[in-house]
């Protein structure tokens, strides 16, 4: 099953109700951490704790039941931390708490072409007509069909706005089953290079874009960091959502080619993508106000689970030395790149190193251990017998070879 979560705006929210039904469900919240907080280190009950909070306030018991379940994982989360000396402080619920609900405590309903949300609200269950895309009415169209499952469901303000998000149970989709690879490749040269190994072609997705943004983003809060704080914080939270939102974009184009050329997609293991980052100095040094810190982490979920979606599978592939090795004969040395070029010492093969990048991620097989032990690099091979010279890798896969020069 995947989970997905829609944003299903209300057209006319019962404002005051809403407010106290918050109010009272962060007060709950907070009653109920003080009450697990005094009785520590004596451990509370899930059904201990509602008992005890239920004459206190005014829910509906269903909502309370969503509180109590809150209290103790937030708690448990807060006393994980403080056995990890994670710096952290008992939690506390703010009054703009998005209220819970469970699975059978909101439905849809639709009449005609006008859908509505019912869900408990001060002793009743009301029904709110809801403001919806034609997307969102077909995703509705199959939980009234019962098609797809309801899960949890939220209430919550954003800006004066009223919004359900309710997060819903999809049926896996049907796998890919073809043996063609993507290799994805990331980087701040270029913030993905796409391989498609069964056509031996290769796709830039260019990071000109990004770093030109980023550096015009940066010049201004340097700006404006001396004249107003503030909208130097906007200019952050707006950077922050375009980066968000330019990740969506690029992790839709990378995970549309995959599907287009029913292939499967290798990742490179994020570990390892600050390490390559990293390696390259001067590049480092120029950019790294801007762009080294690109949320790949945040990119690679997007296209993680927009694979899943579609039934593609995601690989993580261990990127060690991806832009060292060369795909043809399997030499490894850092001289074998320069800047873009990658020029193989040992038999002369020459492409775009970030091509070369995408090309070795595409061919290594995601249980592929590389780990560096200087001086040599250390392979275990498929048989499991260790292999120490680094151009005497175990070659597990022809394609490499096919690649041309460009
Ligand atoms: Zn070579």
């Amino acid at each position: 099953m995947i989970k997905k979560t829609i944003q299903l705006k209300i057209k006319e929210p019962d404002v005051f109700n809403f407010n106290f039904l918050r109010q009272e469900y962060s007060k709950t919240l907070n009653l109920g951490i003080e009450y697990i907080a005094s009785q520590y280190p004596k451990k509370i009950k899930q059904s201990q704790l509602y008992n005890h909070l239920k004459p206190m306030v005014a829910l509906p018991s269903s909502v309370l039941s969503e509180a109590v379940r809150l209290v103790r994982s937030r708690w448990i989360t807060f006393c994980k931390q403080k056995k990890q000396h994670i710096k952290t402080s008992i939690p506390h619920f703010k009054n703009a708490v998005a209220v819970s609900f469970n699975n059978q405590n909101w439905t849809v309903h639709k009449i005609s072409n006008t859908y509505f949300i019912g869900f408990p609200v001060n002793g009743s269950k009301p029904y709110f007509e809801l403001a919806l895309s034609q997307k969102q009415k077909d995703v509705l169209d199959k939980l009234i069909q019962k098609q797809i499952r309801p899960c949890a469901g939220q209430l919550l303000e954003r800006k004066g706005k009223w919004y359900f998000f309710a997060t819903i149970d999809f049926p896996e989709p049907v796998q890919i089953s073809s043996t063609n690879v993507l290799g994805v490749d990331l980087g701040l040269n270029n913030l993905a290079v796409c391989y498609d190994k069964e056509q031996g072609k290769t796709i830039f997705f260019s990071g000109k874009e990004v770093r030109f943004r980023r550096t015009k983003y940066a010049a201004r809060r340097k700006l404006l960091d001396k004249a107003k704080k503030l909208h130097a914080i906007k200019s952050k939270n707006k950077e922050r959502r375009w980066m968000r939102d330019f990740n969506h974009k690029l992790s839709r184009q990378i995970v549309n080619l995959a599907l287009k050329l029913k292939a499967n997609i290798n990742l490179e293991n994020l570990k390892y993508i600050r390490t390559t980052a990293k390696s390259n100095h001067k590049q480092r040094q120029k950019l790294s106000s801007t762009l080294h810190n690109w949320p790949f982490d945040q990119l690679k979920r997007f296209i993680e689970y927009k694979a899943k979606e579609l039934g593609i599978r995601v690989n993580l592939i261990n990127s060690s030395y991806t832009s060292q090795e060369c795909p043809k004969c399997h030499h490894i040395d850092s001289s074998n790149r320069n800047g873009n070029v990658f020029h193989c010492r040992a038999c002369g093969y020459k492409s775009h190193a970030d091509r070369v990048g995408a090309i070795n991620i595409a061919n290594r097989q995601p249980d592929d251990v590389v780990t560096a032990s200087l001086p040599g690099i250390v392979y275990p091979s498929r048989d499991g017998l260790l292999g120490t010279a680094p151009n005497l890798r175990v070659a597990q896969t022809g394609n490499g070879q096919r690649a041309s020069t460009t």
